[in-house]
């Protein structure tokens, strides 16, 4: 099949006054639909600019990036966010919700800017937010509730207008062991009942369980990947 997001020899140098950074160097990645990888790697590794530029946030330096078929780094800021706002949802690590909305509110946020009418975006949102185990914390503002919960309804607005590809940059950087378990779990069983593709940036191990495929980067670069799903099959092979 083909893939759905294709980075072709992507560089990205930051310039900070005389220095030069090479946060990314010679990246060439291919994605097929529905895959839930992991871009796993420490600190500095590039993993959140790699991410940033998939997810068409920053441009690269060199490179190209497809997505379903289109060039992103030669879009303009006005299609950018044309494009995200129909085929993007992204979970961050610090939640990023409004403090002043509700989790309902925030949830109906992306249906507003599609033209979602106010009584379908709030249908659409509650049953997302009970989908997330949050059906009882609709008129609850973010600073009423735990960090776990927030990132529920950080995932139930990634997840509410159906996005095409999700991404997550260390969706549980902020949670502690037992959470983070919940939260890897939701966000990717989700991801599998709705056929989307998902790519989460993380340096804790835990997320190996639920990705397809692991992309290990360093420096810059990848320097290794390794394919869970076919790791379950050979194993379900071996057996028989
Ligand atoms: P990771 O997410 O793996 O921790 P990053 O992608 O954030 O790594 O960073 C990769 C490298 O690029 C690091 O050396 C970082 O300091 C540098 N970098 C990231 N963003 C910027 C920026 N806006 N300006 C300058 N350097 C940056
Ligand atoms: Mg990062």
């Amino acid at each position: 099949m083909d893939s759905i997001i294709s980075v072709k020899k992507i560089r990205k140098v930051y310039r900070m006054g005389e220095e030069k950074i090479v946060a990314l160097n010679q990246i060439d990645l291919e994605i097929p639909p529905e895959e839930i990888c992991c871009l796993l790697g420490p600190s500095g590794s590039g993993k959140s600019t790699l991410l940033n530029m998939i997810a068409g946030l920053e441009k690269p330096t060199k490179g190209s990036i497809i997505i379903k078929g289109k060039h992103i780094e030669k879009m303009n800021e006005a299609q950018l966010a044309k494009f995200r706002q129909k085929y993007i949802g992204f979970i961050f690590q610090s939640y990023n919700l409004i403090p002043s909305l509700t989790a309902l509110e925030n949830v109906c946020l992306p249906l507003i800017f599609q033209g979602v009418p106010k009584k379908k975006r709030e249908k659409l949102a509650k049953e997302m937010l009970e989908a997330v185990g949050l059906g009882s914390r609709l008129k609850h503002k973010p600073n009423e509730m735990s960090g776990g919960q927030q990132q529920r309804v950080s995932i139930a607005r990634a997840f509410v207008n159906r996005p095409t590809i999700i991404f997550a940059d260390e969706p549980t950087g902020n949670l502690d062991t037992h959470t983070t378990i919940e939260i890897l779990e939701l966000m990717t069983r989700l991801a599998k009942e709705h056929k989307q593709t998902m790519v989460i940036v993380s340096h804790d191990l835990e997320v190996s369980d639920y990705a397809d495929r692991l992309i290990h980067m360093k420096d810059g670069e990848i320097i290794s990947i390794e394919n869970k799903s076919n790791e379950r099959k050979d194993l379900i092979y071996e057996k028989n």
